[in-house]
């Protein structure tokens, strides 16, 4: 078990652990036995302004600091997250809830973000213009609880590496990944000030205050669409550079040709990765009528076989939902998919006794009309229609606000490339059930948000700006 009272609890603001200023603290809760597990302090505004002016004060130092120190920084970033990864993956797993071994994945897919841009830092150039340190903007950096590690450092790693200060406001639910990340930047030779980190109960006053500062020209943030919007608008205020990665609601095609066991096991990776909590998540099963009895029998058998229980217990496969609200609204989405017709092949109903746990959950003859088609479910709970065309698969899977991934198993690959250029998504995934890879640019369109992260390029431009220098010699 992870010694969270090891972890630093300060808000980190230039390079100091600090109470807030009002003294007022936010409880961190384990998702498996709801008992409060630590406090972090409640940024005030007050609080984010001193964050904002030690990210200003470092700006320069760090502006100036070559691309080959901050590429060498980066690495050592990665270097610590690597060699830290299992006391990493016990913290996230106990504040998130998720299974260990998805933990683990997740600490070394963010680990990557810091060797990925350590390697782009020196190769900033060439359409950018001038000299390869051009920027130096103060971003500010909001990320969600659902992966507590990655979400922060798929930011920070290209802010960083293009010469960016910043200020990253994590998930109250999940502070505490966050924490012990800015004490391992810090030994890994971040300089005081240039990443700062600020736990707040109110974010939509905090973050108001820090994009009114002249100072702050960039936001990133990675949460829901709605949020998503109320930043936009605060931003638009000021005119400040937006990246938004917001939600998703994918659909997981499978054709008669597919592979049926491929297609199952994709299947469970993409719906079951962190217990459904993610953006990628299989939302909507399409599954064409030769194939679907088979399929739905299948993904019922090993949806079923799952162990549930403490994200913290090894053998644990599928583990609680972040908080009892989250178990409430995926009940909430099962019932009524049940009213409107939905068959239950297993699961289907909020488990007895402590910890927020949904049982892995797998629904057949879910109607068009049931609000999960609608809404993001992020949870265990797999509904699978039935189609027959390709025509017909493609208009339901693009008849949807958002558009970020997209799953399609098939043998025949013309047919599979076919169909992926007319989904409307920013990712497609081809006979794959896992997308997220530093290499590549994440991001979505539609109502799934603005702009990519990662990818060669993609990343690190988010944090830049063009500018033209017309010289008389
Ligand atoms: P959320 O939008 O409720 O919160 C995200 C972050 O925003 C948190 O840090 C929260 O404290 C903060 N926040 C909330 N209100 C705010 C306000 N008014 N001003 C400033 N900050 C505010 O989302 P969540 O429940 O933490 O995360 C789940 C959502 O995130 C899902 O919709 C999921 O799809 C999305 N997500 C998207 C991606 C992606 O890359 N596209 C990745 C992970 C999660």
């Amino acid at each position: 078990m992870f010694d969270y009272a090891t972890v630093s609890h300060g808000l980190y603001v230039g390079g100091r652990w600090q109470p807030s200023s009002e003294g007022r603290v936010i409880e961190v809760v384990d998702p498996s036995t709801e008992a409060v597990i630590a406090v972090v302090p409640d940024a005030t505004l007050a609080d984010a302004a001193a964050a904002v002016n030690a990210a200003s004060k470092a700006a320069a130092g760090w502006r100036e600091t070559s691309p080959r120190r901050r590429s060498e920084i980066l690495r050592r970033c990665f270097e610590l997250m690597t060699e830290r990864a299992e006391i990493l993956a016990a913290l996230i797993s106990l504040e998130n809830g998720k299974a260990l071994r998805d933990a683990r994945s997740e600490v070394a897919y963010a680990a990557e973000f810091f060797r990925w841009n350590a390697e782009e830092a020196v190769r900033i150039s060439g359409e950018f213009g001038l000299a390869p340190s051009g920027a130096n903007r103060n971003c500010v950096l909001i990320t969600p609880w659902n992966f507590p590690a990655a979400m922060a450092t798929r930011k920070i790693a290209p802010a960083l590496a293009a010469g960016c200060t910043v200020i990253l406001k994590p998930a109250s639910e999940t502070p505490l990944t966050a924490y012990a990340l800015a004490a391992l930047y810090e030994e890994a030779g971040v300089p005081p000030g240039v990443v700062n980190v600020l736990t707040t109960s109110t974010p939509g006053p905090v973050t108001a205050a820090m994009l009114a500062d002249p100072r702050v020209r960039k936001l990133s943030f990675t949460g829901s669409t709605g949020v998503g919007r109320v930043l936009l608008a605060e931003a638009a205020k000021h005119v400040i550079s937006c990246s938004m990665e917001l939600g998703g609601n994918a659909p997981f095609i499978v054709f008669d040709d597919a592979d049926l066991e491929a297609a199952l096991d994709g299947a469970m990776v993409a719906k079951m990765r962190n217990a459904g909590e993610a953006c990628t998540a299989a939302n909507r099963l399409y599954v064409q009528a030769g194939i679907h009895d088979a399929f739905a029998d299948g993904l019922r058998k090993r949806m079923a076989a799952l162990n549930v229980g403490a994200g913290t217990h090894t053998e644990t496969e599928c583990g609680p939902m972040i908080t009892s609200k989250a178990v409430n609204k995926i009940d909430r989405l099962v019932q009524d998919a049940v009213v409107r017709g939905a068959k239950v092949l297993c699961g289907g109903a909020i488990a007895e006794g402590k910890g927020y746990f949904y049982p892995p959950t797998v629904l057949r003859d879910v109607s068009a009309d049931a609000a999960m088609m609608h809404e993001e479910i992020f949870g265990p709970v797999a509904p699978i229609m039935r189609f027959d065309s390709e025509a017909d698969a493609i208009a339901r899977a693009n008849d949807t606000e958002y558009g970020l991934a997209a799953y399609i198993y098939t043998r025949d690959l013309a047919k599979g490339m076919r169909v992926a250029s007319k989904i409307e998504s920013g990712m497609i995934a081809l006979n794959h059930g896992l997308m997220s890879d530093p290499a590549a640019p994440f991001g979505g369109v539609k109502q799934s948000g603005l702009g990519r992260e990662g990818g060669q390029k993609h990343g690190v431009a988010e944090f830049m700006e063009a500018k033209y220098i017309a010289v008389t010699l």
